[in-house]
């Protein structure tokens, strides 16, 4: 799972709030129809790369109602069925596959819409970019990010 170091910057969920708050006027979706006059910093290729591994997808307090009601389910349910509490964070379950219980090799993501914040976010972290070596293990990581495109281009197309 390429997400568990940088996720050490969203354990109490501060820095996701922050980063959203910070990119409110500019929806991080946007990032990937950016540009037009410069490279894409970033296109998901749909590997699912980023769905695979052990309990990486923390699920913050305030995103549980809307899963829950993307899959007609109660919170409580979703957090029975899919969730587990380990040091205090809540995690997606991982199924017998390896990948994250809500995805499909087909259609990928199920719960694509409301998905949780390390996952709408991605690859737009601040964790990210806060050192070269970082950068290029997630570029190694994800196919998606422009092995062409620089870290300065990464961070400037992140802020538009
Ligand atoms: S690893 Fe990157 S390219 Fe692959 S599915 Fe995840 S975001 Fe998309
Ligand atoms: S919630 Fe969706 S995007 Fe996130 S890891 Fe699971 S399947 Fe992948």
């Amino acid at each position: 799972m390429i997400r568990l170091d940088l996720l050490e910057y969203w354990s109490d969920g501060t820095e996701a709030k922050r980063y959203r708050t910070h990119t409110s006027s500019a929806p991080l979706l946007q990032y990937s129809t950016l540009l037009g006059d410069s490279m894409k910093a970033f296109e998901c290729k749909k590997c699912g790369s980023c769905c695979f591994g052990e309990g990486g997808i923390i699920v913050q307090d305030d995103e549980v109602d809307a899963i829950a009601a993307s899959l007609g389910i109660t919170p409580e349910s979703f957090l029975s069925k899919y969730c587990r509490s380990k040091n205090g964070r809540l995690t997606i379950l991982t199924g017998t596959d390896g990948f994250c219980i809500f995805y499909d090799q087909e259609k990928q993501c199920l719960i694509h819409p409301v998905k949780p914040s390390p996952c709408s976010l991605w690859p737009f972290y601040p964790a990210l970019v806060k050192d070269r070596d970082t950068w290029e293990m997630a570029k190694e990581a994800c196919p998606g990010i422009n092995p062409e495109c620089s870290l300065e281009e990464f961070v400037r197309q992140s802020k538009e």
